[in-house]
């Protein structure tokens, strides 16, 4: 807040208080008042709409002396009231934040670091609002993601450019298959056991049935109800991810009777 405010909160507080407006009534000691309070919530927003922050509201609230808090009646308002009523907010503006890379070089740890903390001060303050990629990123994003940063598969989690699977791939017709189907956005089969031919999860499907696997020969594709399984897997992660990520709807609100009502 700079002192324009300042003045304008302290204005309000003395409407609340005679022992503040009989302070601010004396021009030495308004000043002085005025410039403690300044450089006391320099770092404190006026009003931000984001959290529903209202500094005079903090001012007001003291006064309201809530929760058995008599302090009102002994003492006016002083600046680490409303840096109290501040300290949720900020919280909450940090709760929300997710450190954006930093726009310097990353060769420079003394630049890059000044201006991570830069950002996170400017949201501290209310300066800028919080940058919130993870709730940017929706459930097909995390996918995506989840399936580029981990490779196909639970095996060795290895990753290979792109390029290199591309001329690999007609030496590898599963993986190549597998990959394509991933990319397509299509469950993943080889993550689960084959219902039919008994593979398990990562090894490819065989043909034919012997006992103890002689003579079967690897299939390019999985067998359909492997196929089913991941889809059925997927269904039901995806139901859950929907489940977590959606707010529980406000309860309606019903006239209560409290005598002559029936219970249905
Ligand atoms: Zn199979």
């Amino acid at each position: 807040m700079i002192d324009n405010h300042i003045a304008a909160l302290l204005a309000f507080a003395g409407r609340l208080d005679s022992r503040v407006r009989r302070a601010l009534a004396d021009p030495q000691q308004s000043a002085r008042t005025i410039a403690d309070w300044t450089a006391a919530l320099a770092d404190v927003p006026t009003t931000l709409p984001d959290t529903g922050w209202d500094a005079s509201q903090a001012v007001r609230r003291y006064y309201e002396q809530r929760a058995g808090d008599r302090s009102a009646q002994f003492r006016p308002v002083e600046p680490h009231d409303v840096l109290a009523a501040w300290a949720p907010h900020r919280a909450e503006l940090m709760n929300r934040h997710t450190d954006p890379i930093p726009e310097a070089d990353p060769d420079d740890p003394h630049a890059w670091r000044k201006e991570l903390l830069g950002t996170r001060a400017a949201v501290a303050h209310g300066h800028t609002p919080p940058a919130q990629y993870r709730a940017e990123i929706n459930a097909a994003g995390q996918k995506r993601l989840a399936a580029m940063v981990s490779g196909v598969g639970r095996g060795s989690r290895r990753y290979m450019p792109t390029e290199i699977a591309e001329q690999l791939a007609a030496f590898r017709p599963t993986r190549a298959a597998r990959e394509a189907a991933v990319a397509a956005g299509q469950p993943d089969a080889y993550a689960h056991t084959c219902t039919w031919c008994g593979a398990a999860p990562e090894e490819p499907c065989r043909t034919g049935y012997r006992r103890n696997g002689k003579g079967q020969a690897q299939r390019s594709t999985p067998h359909p109800c492997r196929t089913d399984t991941a889809v059925r897997a997927e269904d039901e992660h995806d139901r859950l991810a929907h489940l977590m990520s959606t707010l529980p709807a406000p309860r309606e609100s019903r006239a209560r009777h409290t005598t002559g009502g029936q219970h249905r």
